[in-house]
């Protein structure tokens, strides 16, 4: 399994990228690619109905050698360690691309969280908590929200962790509600971050978005929040989809009002309204730039040649695979790659912790300024080296975030390893 498995995966990208980062010492590698350490944890919790429950949860510490270990917290029936591993060093590597001073780490617990009530959803997190509390803290790692984790759950994990180590302090998680110490714009962070990419990679080619067609697969946080960016820019958005359908419109999508009623936790195919399609159908219509905003592997060998767009905006983790890649490459689309599109996300929330440990608070307005300086930044490091050495964004990412990466571990070993006091603010 562990053969085939992301974490596989991510071992083989950064192989292929070392040889672009000039990283020769096998050693250095293996320990790059390694995670330092791994929490494997029981969690005892007890249903509403009495019963009682002994679940999997995981905490991965990837790497930090460049900061405390930062990355989200996953429920899901699929969560596995190998999983987990995988989440955590891409972690790692897209600190390092968007170089913001911390490291990489992801956590889990294998359930499905559709099966649980607001009570055992809180009941279970704070048992998580009680599990991992002594490996996490605000300058060792800061746990974030990941898919079906939100806001409350990493108010009740803050509000827990204070408990237990008797040190109440809003910077061991980020993606808190506002009132409990999170930032403004982190819920559209990562939407936003990837919209300040697409646009620069627009720019670059003497382009922009006025008028551009735009197909959405997903359209949650990410996907939505995108949709109404892009349509505000001027941009088309002809077809979105949720789980259940997708809607099209040739002339563009009422993009604020599906927003809301997907707030509203309703479904496509229920929407009567609309031209409704098959749930995948937005990866082949006919687009200028498509937006892979739901699951990971939708891009595929099978269907990478029905996709039309000239662009591709990986907004999702993993939505490409590599044999899909080659194709999308050899038929001249411009992949816009996860490991930078959607980092966005990572960036605000390193805000948070900065606000945090320094009881500031930031307006809306410097949060997407300081995001928007950081997003190009690292579109420009990544670009610059794709092309000098004419290798894909994906691999050119790859290699910066592993100089980075290479850089401080060999620096940690003569200096001691950046404090707060140092962070770039
Ligand atoms: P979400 O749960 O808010 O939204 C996911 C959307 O995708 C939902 O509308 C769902 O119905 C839809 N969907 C699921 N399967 C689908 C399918 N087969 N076809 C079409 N639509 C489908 O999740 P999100 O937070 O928006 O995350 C989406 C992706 O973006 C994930 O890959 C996630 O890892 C990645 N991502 C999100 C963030 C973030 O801050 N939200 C940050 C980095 C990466």
């Amino acid at each position: 399994m562990a053969e085939d498995g992301a974490y596989a995966l991510f071992c083989a990208t950064v192989d292929a990228a070392s040889a672009v980062a000039g990283i020769t010492d096998q050693w250095l590698l293996e320990r790059i690619k390694t995670p330092e350490r791994i929490h494997q944890v029981s969690i005892p919790f007890t249903r509403d109905d009495g019963h009682r429950e002994l679940l999997t949860g995981y905490r991965v510490q990837h790497s930090s050698a460049r900061g405390p270990y930062k990355g989200g917290i996953r429920y899901h029936p699929n969560v596995t360690l190998d999983e987990v591993k995988a989440l955590a060093g891409w972690m790692s590597i897209k600190t390092a691309v968007v170089n913001i001073p911390m490291g990489g780490g992801k956590g889990g617990i294998t359930v499905d969280p559709q099966s649980l009530s607001i009570r055992e959803l809180e009941a279970m997190t704070r048992s998580y908590t009680e599990r991992i509390w002594r490996c996490i803290g605000p300058l060792v790692d800061i746990p974030a929200p990941d898919v079906n984790t939100d806001s409350r759950i990493m108010d009740w994990l803050a509000v827990e962790y204070g408990r237990l180590s008797g040190v109440a302090d809003p910077a061991v998680v980020t993606g808190k509600t506002v009132e409990h110490g999170g930032s403004l714009g982190r819920d559209k962070a990562t939407a936003r971050g990837g919209f300040d990419v697409l646009e620069a990679a627009l720019h670059a080619a003497g382009d922009d978005l006025r008028g551009k067609r735009v197909a959405i697969q997903g359209f949650g946080n990410a996907g939505a929040n995108a949709a109404l960016l892009l349509q505000e820019a001027g941009a088309i958005i002809v077809a979105a989809s949720d789980s259940t359908a997708a809607l099209v419109s040739a002339t563009g999508l009422p993009v604020a009002d599906l927003a809301a009623y997907k707030d509203r936790n309703a479904h496509f195919c229920d929407l009567t309204e609309i031209e409704r399609k098959r749930a995948d159908s937005p990866l082949y219509e006919e687009v200028d730039i498509l937006v892979p905003a739901a699951l990971e592997g939708q891009i595929t060998a099978a269907n990478a040649e029905r996709v039309q767009a000239r662009w591709v905006v990986e907004l999702a983790n993993g939505p490409t695979t590599p044999e899909a890649d080659e194709v999308l490459a050899g038929r001249g689309v411009h992949v816009l790659p996860d490991i930078l599109v959607n980092a966005g996300g990572v960036v605000v929330s390193y805000f948070e912790w900065v606000q945090d440990l320094h009881s500031e608070r930031w307006l809306l307005e410097e949060v997407e300024a300081r995001l928007a300086v950081i997003m190009k930044r690292a579109f420009d490091a990544v670009t610059t080296l794709a092309n000098d050495r004419g290798i894909s964004l994906r691999l050119a990412a790859y290699a910066v975030a592993l100089q980075r990466i290479a850089d401080a571990i060999r620096e940690g070993e003569v200096t001691p390893r950046r404090s707060i006091s140092t962070v770039i603010l």
